[in-house]
């Protein structure tokens, strides 16, 4: 499979030097090449059977041709028209004024697209090819034929009966990577490189797709499963169970009781803290369903079992949120509670010598050399702000510590068992009650003065709002400026209220103050960009207006609701957007019918792609080519027990 493609009869240095420009170098290459699409050229339209906005294809005659060039800008038409006995369909294509070298009057031609008029019936920019009834015309005729991914000078037809010819000599000797056995009911790997350049069914083309993404899964559950089995095999568990001691007390002066979801992961982290292996846990959680009380709980096994516990948190505030309400709830414990951050290293002042101690901190907590001795377990919050590098760094600090990470950003379990599949997963589905409501509406710009009216009136009730626009920080001044104005404007709006402004340009100390003064409520109105979204909790805060909503991602959106709904109040969400789009409207309306985050964050997946989600911060997504994390939950979940099986059977 390793067979340079340059070395095959029909492939002079030209071909060559295209092929590679698509990657294609070796055999393999070619047989991961995967088509666009495929076309099925037994299922021909005929032109009169065209349909308004809806792909097809047909197969027609070029009766004329010809290009119109404008004065203006020297923009050009290109046009043909084809006819098939049942009918005329014009195609156009705007500046590119060389296609008519690729056309004949007179030629046979499919043509694939959609209408987008039918008086005359009009395709601009369809695809195109020019039947010529060769020898090998069997192949681009009358089948199922594939349509590649081409590069300039590289004709479809070409590239496909090369294809046709290399897999119909060397497709039979495609090694199956995995032992026999181990995939039942799916083709072989040859069958499946077969089956997706040229199937003879749709149902075949999709058997032999799953078969390819199902081995791309099982190689990276492989090296997930290894890392992990390697571990397992060097490690112990250090006993972190617990006897109860800490963790009564600590209950019973909480003034809540745990719901039924955090008592359930509880149970599941003391089994993992007392057991054979080091705990690896990723523990997902909607914003506000209580992970910092699951965490304190955790930490109080370690701690009674009489070992150290290290709490990494992403910001300084929201380390030092942490180490505030720890030294509250340990107090009286006999139990040191550190802060230790970029800024700030201050040492317990209860110090008891050779007891267990709870260090809390930012990325510093990894820096740190000294002191941080006996660590029994390392949880870290909101994960997705760290990398998979910095996790190991700070786990090294001590003897294979047992690790919990959290994260508020609800994942879809196809991205969480891709990206965190060397842990075991638990969730927190729902949030303790008591809250008030969250109620989401979603306005077109036109209604943007009644939003205002509306907030004018929440304001005089007392309330706080926040107003937020989108990404600032990545479209650098300009952005900046808009809002800015904005915010210019609404203080005018607004009046009497007082309106402050938050965005990442500003200082540490700045933004501290306009927070401070918004907590204190001598500010009603944040105007803001998507900086609070983490780490401000102002529970009288019960409105936001989002502007642009439809320039978010839904999971983002999800979290920056999240900042409301916290108090006792009734809560407004309004998401203002250009809605004129219905794809828009759609998306947006998710967030109107539900708060799971779950679903918001699948719908998510589906619509915008896994990359949107997991955001810029997190590397190591893999690249596939033939799976896909939007719809192959299934294919995931199987390439996990395969992979399992494979390992348990090679040693
Ligand atoms: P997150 O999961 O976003 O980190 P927190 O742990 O900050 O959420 O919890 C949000 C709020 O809910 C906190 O004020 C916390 O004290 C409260 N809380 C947590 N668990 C419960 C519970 N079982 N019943 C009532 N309130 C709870
Ligand atoms: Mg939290």
């Amino acid at each position: 499979m390793s067979l340079r493609l340059d070395t095959l009869r029909g492939v002079g240095p030209e071909r060559a030097a295209q092929l590679s420009r698509l990657g294609l170098v070796t055999l393999e290459d070619l047989f991961l090449h995967r088509p666009r699409r495929h076309e099925d050229r037994t299922a021909r339209l005929n032109i009169r059977d065209l349909k308004l906005e809806m792909v097809g294809t047909i197969r027609g005659r070029v009766v004329t041709m010809g290009v119109s060039r404008f004065r203006r800008g020297g923009r050009s038409l290109f046009e043909l028209v084809v006819e098939d006995g049942t009918g005329r369909l014009h195609c156009r294509w705007w500046n590119l004024p060389y296609m008519q070298n690729y056309f004949r009057v007179g030629a046979d031609v499919f043509i694939h697209g959609k209408p987008i008029s039918m008086k005359p019936r009009t395709m601009d920019h369809p695809e195109t090819e020019v039947i010529d009834e060769d020898a090998e015309s069997c192949l681009h005729l009358n089948r199922i034929v594939p349509v590649y991914p081409l590069t300039e000078g590289l004709p479809q037809r070409w590239l496909r009966a090369f294809a046709w010819h290399q897999v119909g000599e060397f497709a039979s000797r495609v090694p199956d990577p995995w032992p026999p056995g181990m995939l039942p009911g799916r083709p072989s790997r040859a069958e499946a490189v077969r089956g997706i350049h040229f199937p003879a069914t749709v149902a075949e083309r999709d058997a032999a797709r799953e078969r390819l993404a199902l081995d791309e899964f099982i190689a990276l559950q492989m090296t997930l499963q290894t890392r992990r089995r390697t571990l397992e095999a060097k490690s112990t568990g250090i006993p972190c169970a617990g006897d109860n001691r800490l963790i009564k007390p600590f209950l019973r002066r909480l003034g809540f009781t745990l719901t039924p979801s955090q008592t359930e992961v509880l149970r599941t982290v003391r089994q993992d803290l007392g057991g054979r292996h080091p705990m690896r846990r990723l523990l997902q959680g909607d914003v506000g369903c209580g992970k910092t009380v699951v965490a304190a709980c955790s930490a109080l096994m370690a701690l009674e079992s009489g070992w150290s516990v290290a709490l990494m948190a992403p910001t300084e505030i929201l380390a030092a949120q942490h180490h505030r309400n720890f030294q509250r709830w340990f107090d009286g414990f006999g139990i040191r509670v550190d802060l230790r951050t970029g800024s700030r290293k201050e040492e317990g002042k209860r110090a008891e010598a050779g007891g267990p101690v709870l260090f809390v901190g930012t990325h510093a907590l990894i820096e740190e050399s000294c002191g941080m001795s006996n660590l029994g377990l390392v949880i870290i919050d909101e994960q997705h702000k760290f990398g998979v590098g910095q996790r190991e760094k700070l786990l090294r600090k001590g003897a294979y510590p047992h690790l919990l990470v959290m994260t508020a950003t609800p994942i879809p379990r196809t991205l969480g068992l891709t990206l965190y599949g060397d842990l075991d997963l638990s969730i927190i589905r729902h949030s303790p009650g008591g809250r008030g409501e969250v109620r989401t509406f979603v306005r077109g710009e036109d209604r943007l003065p009644r939003v205002w009216e509306f907030l004018r009136q929440k304001l005089r009730e007392g309330r706080q709002a926040y107003v937020v626009y989108p990404r600032v920080e990545d479209s650098g001044g300009v952005g900046l400026k808009a809002v800015k104005q904005e915010y210019a404007r609404l203080r005018e709006l607004l009046a009497p209220s007082a309106v402050g402004l938050l965005h990442g340009r500003l200082g540490a100390e700045e933004k501290q103050s306009v927070i401070e003064a918004f907590r204190e409520g001598r500010v009603q109105v944040l105007v803001a960009t998507s900086v609070i979204e983490v780490g401000i909790d102002v529970p009288n805060a019960s409105v936001m207006v989002i502007e642009s909503a439809e320039q978010f991602g839904l999971a983002q959106l999800h979290q920056l609701r999240g900042r409301i709904g916290r108090g006792a109040h009734e809560s407004f969400c309004v998401l203002v957007g250009d809605l004129r789009s219905s794809e828009a409207a759609e998306r947006l309306g998710i967030l109107e019918r539900t708060r799971d985050g779950f679903e918001i964050a699948e719908a998510d997946l589906r619509l915008r792609g896994p990359g949107e989600l997991v955001g810029r911060e997190q590397s190591g997504m893999p690249g596939f080519r033939f799976a896909d994390l939007r719809w192959d939950l299934p294919l995931v979940e199987e390439a996990r027990e395969a992979a399992r099986r494979i390992l348990d059977q090679t040693p």
